[in-house]
């Protein structure tokens, strides 16, 4: 007789989803694979993989190519960037990215803290992105720091348009986070809110269930007891845990919840183990 495994009796094993993953970035350049597998044990079923810049997003989508069913792709110009979008060039690069199965246009956004690029330069080259996003009907992956008042704009601007998207790694105002939820929007929320300075367990509650995502937005952000490490998705569970202690909810659930999130938002096909 086979062992009580299928019976209930065993511990089900936790599936969940990085909604934001920077696994095209130089720090994983040697073991981009390893890590990948390191999350697929620790339960990950879709990690998605953003290209923060055109380059990324090629890389991302060679990636995305090598783990079919578990990375997907994106393409977009990050705020710092925001200078270098040229729109004939970049937006046929974007269109082409999408053809080949990029599943948003992102990340972009608006960055006042580190200003990289002048802010004009930054809402010019979301917007562009904003058109593409209607354009290819795909949601947009939005970085906002610092700058909630033209984020706020933007929201209204996207929702007027009809078009969908996440704020990731959200550190924003109340305010910000009702514009988002207004507009029909995602948050996702990364290892920050497992920081000690992290105090606003109002908002983790805040957002309705099915607006909810989590990301690991690594390298960067690794969660308590890993933080200053390279980050890496398999420690999204870290996250996890602490958001469904805010919520009330077992971490169990919360990853089943944001997982079925995760493959909604970016219309993935559901994964064979979830
Ligand atoms: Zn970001
Ligand atoms: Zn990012």
């Amino acid at each position: 007789m086979p062992t009580d495994a299928g019976q209930g009796t065993i511990a089900e094993a936790m599936h969940f989803a990085d909604s934001h993953v920077h696994l095209a970035d130089a720090a994983f350049a040697e073991d981009a694979d390893a890590v990948i597998e390191r999350a697929r044990a620790a339960g990950a079923r879709a990690l998605v993989c953003i290209g923060e810049s055109l380059e990324a997003a090629a890389r991302a989508r060679v990636i995305a190519a090598r783990h079919p069913g578990l990375v997907f792709h994106t393409a977009g110009v990050h705020p710092h960037d925001a200078g270098s979008w040229d729109s004939a060039r970049d937006a046929d690069a974007v269109r082409a990215a999408v053809r080949a199965g990029a599943v948003a246009i992102g990340e972009c956004g608006l960055d006042y803290h580190y200003d990289h690029s002048p802010r004009d330069v930054q809402r010019r080259t979301l917007d562009a992105q904003l058109q593409l996003a209607a354009e290819c009907a795909r949601p947009l992956v939005v970085h906002t720091r610092e700058a909630e008042a033209d984020t706020i704009d933007f929201l209204r601007e996207a929702s007027a348009a009809g078009i969908g998207g996440v704020l990731h790694c959200f550190t924003g105002s109340s305010a910000l986070a009702e514009a988002g939820l207004e507009a029909g929007w995602c948050i996702s929320f990364s290892g920050i809110i497992t920081f000690r300075s992290w105090s606003d367990d109002e908002i983790l509650r805040r957002v309705p269930d099915d607006r909810l995502l989590v990301e690991s937005d690594a390298p960067y952000l690794a969660p308590v007891p890993n933080r200053g490490k390279r980050n890496e998705s398999a420690w999204v569970p870290l996250t996890i845990a602490r958001l469904a202690r805010a919520r009330g909810v077992s971490a169990l659930q919360l990853a089943a919840m944001t997982l079925r999130n995760t493959q909604r938002f970016f219309a993935l096909p559901p994964s064979g183990g979830a």
